[in-house]
């Protein structure tokens, strides 16, 4: 029985249900996470498909197909919250933010190991964290 994690959007429609754990954490600073979400850098945790599953309000979600991106931005067509993106290679990108919302912190398992992608920052970060290009 692996761990899962059970998120909502900010009106409580659609439900998330993460289970295992990530591929990916971390603090991305690429250029194609700024366009898609219009952030500075994306926090984040990456998941296989399989690992991903809508329980509640899959009615509910609109999905985006960035027009020069081979990203993907699903969110809830109600309240706006992102609930993942899709990134080339398909995964699910879950905000980390979305998952303290959600469960009121962040477990020390789901949080950031490293900033990629550092080389294309336009804000810096001052922490312990490895920096990677
Ligand atoms: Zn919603
Ligand atoms: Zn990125």
């Amino acid at each position: 029985m692996s761990t899962t994690y059970d998120l909502t959007c900010d009106c409580g429609a659609v439900h998330l249900r993460l289970s295992g754990a990530p591929r990916v954490r971390g603090h991305c600073h690429c250029s194609a996470c700024r366009t898609l979400l219009d952030t500075p850098y994306h926090s984040v945790t990456a998941w296989n498909a399989d690992q991903v599953a809508v329980t509640k309000g899959s009615e509910q979600l609109q999905v985006f197909q960035h027009p020069s991106l081979t990203m993907k931005k699903v969110f809830c067509r109600n309240c706006g919250t992102v609930i993942y993106n899709t990134n080339k290679m398909d995964w699910r990108v879950v905000s980390q933010h979305l998952i303290t919302k959600s469960l009121g912190d962040l477990p020390e398992e789901l949080a950031s190991l490293s900033h990629f992608h550092y080389g294309g920052r336009v804000v810096d970060v001052a922490d312990d964290l490895p920096k990677k290009d």
